[in-house]
């Protein structure tokens, strides 16, 4: 049957007046900030007091766009007669994102958090060579990271604040023990026993050398060292 004259006009106003009904999905920007869901893959950002420069992220990135420069620092030994440390100091850590695929690998294998998923996503250039993003701007955008999300009511806690509590607690109950007084601190430190145990020690009997069932390679201070011992 042959269409009735006028009819496509009628059709067409028809789609014409429902799509005017309904809510616009288009998006005035940069005018109009866009609202993106809280967890989207932006840009990265970097935390890099938590960086230990373990190199992974960069050996595991699919694309090699991750580029860090390091040395290393000799750190003093805490106590005397400790052994010196040393660690590495992070010079330069960039993300080429003219080569990034957002495949967040990169975040996956951090053992340390330092890496995180930013929303941040103005950060387009005019040169393609400017996508490279150093270790400052990576920093700012760690500003942008959101919080992680709330644990589900009734969630075990997460390792990482039972560990905090507990050295807490430990810090909390060394300052009230009363500490010794700072003679016999500095005896201490200096190997000699305490007043108190130098009584102690007076009052016991000695027991015989031959006694002691522990074995020692130490030479005993009243016995010269044997030659030839190995
Ligand atoms: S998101 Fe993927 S491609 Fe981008 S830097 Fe990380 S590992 Fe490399
Ligand atoms: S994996 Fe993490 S800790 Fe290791 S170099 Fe990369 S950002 Fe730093």
């Amino acid at each position: 049957m042959a269409p009735l004259p006028g009819s496509g006009l009628a059709k067409g106003l028809a789609v014409t007046l429902r799509t005017m009904t309904k809510k616009t999905v288009t998006e005035q920007y940069p005018d109009a900030q866009p609202e993106l869901p809280p967890r989207t893959r932006g840009v990265i950002g970097l935390f890099e007091e938590n960086c230990t420069v373990c190199m992974l992220c960069a050996r595991e990135c699919p694309d090699w766009c991750i580029y860090i420069d390091s040395h290393k620092e000799t750190v003093p030994a805490a106590t005397p007669g400790g052994r010196d440390r040393s660690r590495n100091v992070l010079d330069r850590f960039a993300i080429d994102f003219s080569l990034c695929m957002y495949c967040g690998i990169c975040i996956e294998v951090c053992p340390f958090d330092a890496l995180f998923w930013s929303p941040e996503f103005e950060y387009s250039e005019t040169d393609i060579r400017d996508l490279t993003h150093e270790r400052d701007m990576l920093r700012e955008w760690m500003w942008t990271v959101p919080a992680p999300p709330a644990l589900d009511p009734g969630a075990e806690e997460p390792k990482e604040l039972a560990a905090a509590r507990k050295t807490a607690d430990k810090l909390a109950a060394q300052q009230e023990t009363p500490q010794p007084p700072e003679a016999s601190r500095e005896a201490a430190r200096a190997g000699e026993p305490h007043a108190d145990e130098q009584a102690r020690a007076a009052e016991q009997p000695t027991r015989p050398m031959g006694d002691s069932k522990q074995q020692t390679d130490q030479p005993r201070p009243d016995q010269p060292e044997q030659e030839g011992r190995e």
